[in-house]
């Protein structure tokens, strides 16, 4: 099946997706699922969390405050919103923004797993501990983990079922809107990126 396709059955899926515990809230308040974004042929997939209230009203991921720095981040190694994929590892917007539970990152992990076959990119670059977390155990990488204060910023290989795959793990940039430092600290650790471009 072409990617397009492929992605296209996730999203038609998730419409749907009436066993999550957060279908009521978003039909409820006219709220979409936020499938992911981008290039399905990116070298680079970025993963979140989960959407907030902007996201959720519009289906696109991290359009707000969060987004705008992570585009600033994005651009700033010489790349654009287009060119890269980004997604959440949870696809409905928790409500009040609170963290997702170890229930919901188990019921929409599937669907960013077949994104990440759809995809194949060659770098994961995992947005905040609950995607860092997610990711790294998915592939196989559970005794590396540590907090993110620790990782921020490493390179972890590892494989994936079609070949070999990098992952970096960055601070959410949401941790940067109200800390200068940790927008020193983001800026920095995205140039690890620069050498899969
Ligand atoms: N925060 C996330 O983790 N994902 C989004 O899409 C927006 C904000």
């Amino acid at each position: 099946m072409p990617k397009y396709d492929e992605m296209k059955k996730i999203r038609d899926e998730l419409l749907v997706f009436k066993e999550s515990p957060l279908f009521e809230y978003r039909t409820e308040n006219k709220y979409f699922p936020v499938v992911g974004e981008g290039s399905h042929d990116s070298t680079i997939m970025f993963v979140g969390e989960a959407p907030g209230k902007n996201e959720a009203q519009t289906g696109k991921p991290f359009c707000g405050a969060a987004g705008k720095f992570l585009i600033y981040l994005v651009e700033s190694i010489g790349l654009s919103r287009d060119e890269v994929y980004i997604t959440n590892v949870v696809k409905d917007r928790p409500p009040e923004n609170r963290d997702p539970s170890p229930d919901e990152i188990a019921l929409y992990g599937p669907f960013l797993d077949r994104q990440i076959e759809i995809i194949q990119p060659r770098v994961i670059a995992t947005l905040g501990r609950y995607s860092m977390a997610y990711i790294m155990k998915k592939f196989g990488l559970d005794f590396e983990l540590e907090p993110i204060s620790k990782i921020h910023g490493k390179v972890f290989e590892t494989k994936a079922s079609y070949g070999s795959l990098s992952i970096v793990t960055l601070y959410h940039p949401a941790a940067a809107l109200y800390n200068g430092s940790m927008r020193d600290v983001l800026k920095k650790d995205f140039e690890v990126l620069k050498k899969f471009i």
